[in-house]
């Protein structure tokens, strides 16, 4: 892609309770279109298993968070568990487009309503939906990454979400991966200009 300015990159934006199966599709269409990269967010939470600083997030200690915050270079960034501060870097989405890549944005309601309006037509906002909250309880004890606690706190704020599902511009239902990702691909494709 070139650096031509009306070549810039779009942005879409995957948003879903935890647990929804975003991080599953996200990444199957990550493996599909290369010209799509990953806004990385910075967090306060600390790294599961698994998971490198750089990659998946930024890991920042609170003062750090706070620093970022002060020199203004969060675009948008929520507290969205008690105490545990998620936020997207400007420079994340900027850097990435301005290289003519789109971008993919996997973020909480809230920073994704405000971003989606930021951007117009620029951006896409797809809401995935799990099929029931028993079921999305399953998937995550399923994975395992949780404590009860934490668990209890992912559902409590999943049933706040989900109240969120009609303020994006398209829906879909994690309920058989194969059915969602068909879905999700024929709405992303065009957005993307993708063959
Ligand atoms: P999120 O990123 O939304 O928190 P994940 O992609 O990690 O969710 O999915 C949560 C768990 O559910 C994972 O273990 C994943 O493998 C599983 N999962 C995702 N989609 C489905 C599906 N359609 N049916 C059953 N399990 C699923
Ligand atoms: P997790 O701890 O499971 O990685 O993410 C928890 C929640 O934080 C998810 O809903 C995820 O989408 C959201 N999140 C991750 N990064 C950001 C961000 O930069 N901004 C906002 N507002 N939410 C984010």
């Amino acid at each position: 892609m070139s650096n031509n300015s009306e070549k810039r990159g779009r942005i879409l934006i995957l948003v879903a309770p935890s647990g929804s199966g975003k991080s599953t599709l996200a990444k199957r269409l990550r493996d599909m279109y290369p010209s799509l990269q990953f806004s990385i967010s910075a967090t306060t939470r600390k790294p599961r298993e698994g998971e490198l600083d750089g990659r998946d997030y930024h890991f920042l200690s609170p003062d750090q968070f706070e620093e970022r915050l002060r020199n203004g270079e969060f675009i948008e960034w929520e507290e969205v568990y008690n105490g545990t501060r998620y936020g997207t870097l400007r420079s994340a989405i900027e850097n990435q487009r301005d290289k003519g890549y789109h971008v993919l944005l996997d973020i909480d309601v809230k920073g994704a309503h405000r971003i989606n309006e930021m951007f117009g037509d620029d951006a896409l906002s797809i809401f995935v939906k799990p099929p029931s909250i028993d079921e999305l309880e399953r998937r995550l004890r399923a994975r395992g990454t949780e404590d009860d606690v934490s668990l209890q706190k992912r559902l409590d704020r999943a049933r706040e979400e989900l109240e969120w599902e009609d303020r994006f511009d398209r829906k879909i239902v994690n309920d058989d991966l194969d059915t969602a990702w068909n879905e999700l691909r024929t709405i992303v494709r065009p957005f993307l200009g993708a063959p």
